[in-house]
């Protein structure tokens, strides 16, 4: 499969033909001064001529600005390129063009597939905390202020490359990516998630950029766009700050170094602000994910810059992080060797540099949505339902505490075919204390099953076992009361282990089996919460469905019809005994 890569802006439409499978680039070039006289389609043209027989199989658009929409890549029809319009506000300087190679791609390979990736997918989940700013949250709703983040392609390529590289998987990590080029953002990056950018609602966030000032007191913003009118402070912020501003010679920092060498105080002082910005970054990140196991550098300066890698990565040993200056000084990367360690032999954190390559990731995203004949690759989120303690009877206890061959009273059917709520209550009974009005679950089972949470365990005063449904065997003694009589378990009383239904359509989307355990993170209100050990019931019976209990609801703060997101791969529960409340005290 070759797949088109094209990253259009305004003046200029970059192009590589790219096999996704062995990461070899058949086809790269660029074309400059485009402008009103010279299209994007009079620019793509050629660059079709000149590919000739190469078959393109499909095409990727690089878009800079996907908004809260796109979580993923996706097959561009109208009403996606409807979207990316809608979200040119927000990068007015750059959807346009994105917008226009679109269109002429669209126009000149009519019968070709089109995808879009966007730098913003990467980010646009991170946790509220950290997309949120500290203004008026009505006006930050009303006008869509929030925290995007950019170079999402770049962070996710270089995370990916650096956990196989180290043989460990994404999931298990805290990573710090550090893209620094011409344009700059950090990112940590836990679970293999973005949970918090330097970039901001724009680009000019964050880091020190080639000309763009990265963090500044909004102060100073207010002060030049009264002195200089609104696009004239936006010109200094943009085009004339970062190292051009602070050196007073160029973007280039080869030609910053020079200069430094030479004594020159503005080269010195960019050089020193530039690393001080980025490991004040590092500390923080650090910090926001409670600890560190991989430092990331990328892009022009990261890749090639042995001098600012070893400003920015100095005096880190306090968080288990150090380079080995001999090393550090030949690293060399490129698309053949795409990653150099750098780490000293003792540390614990392990620093790499890594050549990015964002042509390759969105050729293989492109590949996946195309590969797989989905609009969307993205799997949707779990809804969540929260199960209040209840339960299950068999035919006996029917008998014993309702009367003789006396019937279950279906009220409101659950989620689960063919499950159902009934109008019968019993008590459950504990040495401690009794909890009422307890539901019946229908139909009835092969034995009965009484699911409690924690916080019920105390009130009763037992001791229950996390379980899988039906398997009660060897679990806690009850008493059940009901209003024909009394029923004693010798087992049956669990703590529900956390689980998701799902149909096997939704495993094979999601990539999980059986039996796999995952993690699910429930993030966008106010306790935000990662779910470890949920475990995945597949069955031609079962409909899309995360079940807890009440105490698990409370602690993440869920609100009806909240949904989770499925975050690592799965993996394999390491034995350990099994777990009742008296044991964890
Ligand atoms: P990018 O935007 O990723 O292409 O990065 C461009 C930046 O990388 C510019 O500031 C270049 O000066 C810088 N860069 C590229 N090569 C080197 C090098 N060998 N030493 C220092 N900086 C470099």
């Amino acid at each position: 499969m070759k797949i088109l890569v094209l990253n259009t802006g305004s003046s200029s439409l970059k192009y590589q033909l790219v096999d996704p499978a062995t990461g070899q680039r058949v086809r790269a070039g660029q074309v400059e001064g485009l402008g009103s006289a010279h299209s994007h389609a009079d620019a793509l043209r050629p660059i079709l001529a000149e590919l000739g027989s190469a078959r393109v199989d499909a095409v990727g658009h690089r878009v800079v600005h996907g908004g809260e929409q796109f979580v993923d890549a996706v097959r561009i029809d109208d009403a996606v390129l409807s979207a990316i319009e809608a979200c040119v506000p927000l990068a007015p300087l750059h959807n346009p063009a994105n917008l226009a190679g679109i269109r002429a791609a669209r126009t000149l390979l009519p019968d070709v597939p089109q995808v879009a990736v966007f730098d913003t997918a990467f980010h646009v989940r991170m946790p509220r905390r950290a997309r949120t700013y500290a203004i008026d949250q009505g006006l930050a709703a009303q006008r869509g202020l929030r925290r995007f983040g950019f170079h999402g392609t770049s962070h996710r390529f270089v995370s990916a490359l650096a956990a196989a590289h180290i043989g460990r998987p994404l999931s298990d990590l805290r990573v710090v990516s550090l893209h620094l080029g011409n344009g700059a953002s950090a990112c940590a990056i836990e679970h293999g998630h973005s949970v918090d950018t330097s970039m901001g609602l724009t680009p000019i966030e964050g880091l020190v950029m080639g000309t763009r000032a990265g963090d500044i007191d909004p102060g100073i913003v207010l002060a030049l766009a009264r002195e200089l009118g609104v696009d004239g402070a936006e010109k200094v912020l943009n085009t004339q700050s970062g190292l051009t501003g602070l050196s007073g010679i160029s973007n280039d920092l080869r030609a910053i170094q020079a200069a430094a060498a030479g004594g020159h105080d503005g080269a010195r002082l960019a050089i020193a602000v530039f690393a001080h910005r980025v490991r004040k970054y590092l500390g923080a990140y650090a910090a926001v994910m409670g600890g560190l196991d991989l430092v990331l550098l990328t892009g022009g300066i990261g890749e090639n810059s042995a001098e600012m890698r070893r400003r920015i990565l100095q005096r880190l040993d306090f968080l288990g992080l150090s380079i080995d200056d001999d090393i550090n000084g030949d690293a060399r990367v490129n698309d053949e060797h795409p990653i150099a360690e750098i780490s000293a032999e003792h540390a614990r954190v392990r620093t790499l540099v890594i050549a990015t390559n964002e042509e390759l990731q969105i050729a293989r995203d492109v590949a996946a949505v195309v590969g797989d004949g989905k609009s969307v690759r993205q799997p949707r989120p779990i809804p969540i339902a929260v199960s209040a303690r209840h339960v299950h009877l068999d035919r006996t206890g029917m008998d014993v505490l309702f009367g003789t061959g006396s019937e279950l009273t279906p009220i409101k059917p659950l989620s689960q075919p063919g499950q159902f709520a009934c109008a019968e209550q019993v008590t459950i009974v504990g040495p401690r204390g009794r909890i009422e009005r307890v539901r019946v679950l229908g139909p009835l089972r092969k034995s009965c099953q009484v699911e409690v949470s924690r916080t019920d365990e105390f009130v009763l005063g037992v001791d229950a076992p996390i379980r899988q449904s039906g398997h009660t065997k060897g679990s806690a003694p009850i008493l059940l009361d009901g209003p024909r009589g009394a029923l004693r378990l010798d087992d049956g009383l669990i703590c529900a282990w956390r689980h998701i239904h799902m149909h096997p359509v939704d495993a094979e989307a999601y990539g999980v089996a059986d039996g796999d355990e995952v993690e699910v993170a429930v993030t966008g209100g106010p306790r935000d919460l990662v779910f470890g050990d949920v475990i995945v019931r597949v069955s031609e019976q079962f409909a899309l469905e995360m079940h807890i209990d009440t105490d698990e609801a409370n602690a993440a703060e869920l609100s009806p019809g909240a949904a989770g997101a499925l975050l690592s791969e799965p993996y394999t529960r390491p034995e350990r005994g099994e777990a009742t409340l008296r044991s964890k005290r």
